[in-house]
């Protein structure tokens, strides 16, 4: 089987249109998200419909548990950016009745985890599984990196700080780079981290996504160009959505 795992799209619509053309030429039997589907990006309505149309299992990222509660620990940019995120979804332009109440209903009826024999899927944590983050420095956090493990059956897929990679239980964490895009499953623990598809912040401005191949026992990381300059015409064009939003995607930041 091989599954496609895309997280933090943040209603970024060029992104994820890459994205899934990718996955079409992948031989992908299914999609999962990991959430952050709105949030941050210009189109938090097209982005929240085309996952409810490709994906079989999405769960729930802080970003979209903020476009319906209070939003907790949120930057002023952030918060500014989900304020417009509700007032999209709630506008008439963005389609009929009948498709806004869906939006709004599928986002409130999202886990935040979900496990499937040896695989756990989160967007932060094993721990906390919508707010934690799992950074590459957390490594050197060792009760920390241990308490996360000790949650994990055997191999735990998660998004939350757009940095893909691989954290080992011998307390290191592999970049994409460094492992040729691809590593393998074995018999330890592992959390996977499958990276942004809507706002990469690993300095590689390329969308990124992971494939599961239970085949060949392999994770592999994807990186698709995608049209950068659209998106950030259209955030500037947003006066709630800060400019920096749009710069950031320039450079993966
Ligand atoms: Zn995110």
């Amino acid at each position: 089987m091989r599954q496609a795992l895309i997280s933090d799209i943040h209603g970024n619509l060029e992104a994820l249109n890459a994205v899934l053309v990718d996955i079409a030429s992948q031989k992908i039997d299914q999609i999962i998200c990991l959430g952050d589907i709105v949030g941050y990006g210009p189109n938090p309505c097209e982005c929240l419909d085309l996952v409810m149309k490709k994906c079989k299992l999405t769960i729930l990222g802080n970003h979209d548990q903020a476009a319906l509660f209070d939003p907790d620990g949120f930057n002023p940019v952030a918060l500014k950016a989900i304020y417009w995120t509700r007032d999209r979804l709630d506008d008439p332009s963005t389609g009929r009745q009948q498709a806004i109440n869906k939006r709004w209903d599928f986002l409130s009826e999202l886990p935040k985890h979900h496990s499937e024999d040896k695989f756990l899927y989160v967007h932060g944590s094993p721990r906390d599984p919508t707010n934690e983050y799992v950074f590459p420095e957390t490594v050197y956090d060792r009760a920390k990196m241990n308490s996360m493990f000790d949650r994990v059956s055997q191999y735990c897929f998660q998004g939350h700080t757009h940095m893909p990679g691989v954290f080992t239980t011998e307390l290191e964490f592999i970049e994409p780079a460094d492992c040729n895009y691809q590593y393998p499953l074995g018999r330890e623990k592992l959390m996977i981290n499958v990276g942004s598809v809507g706002q990469p912040r690993d300095e590689d401005s390329r969308s990124c996504y992971t494939i599961l191949d239970t085949d060949e026992n392999k994770v592999f990381f994807r990186r698709v160009e995608y049209d950068i300059e659209t998106t950030i015409a259209k955030i500037y064009a947003e006066a709630d959505l800060d400019n920096m939003l749009g710069d950031r995607l320039r450079t993966g930041r």
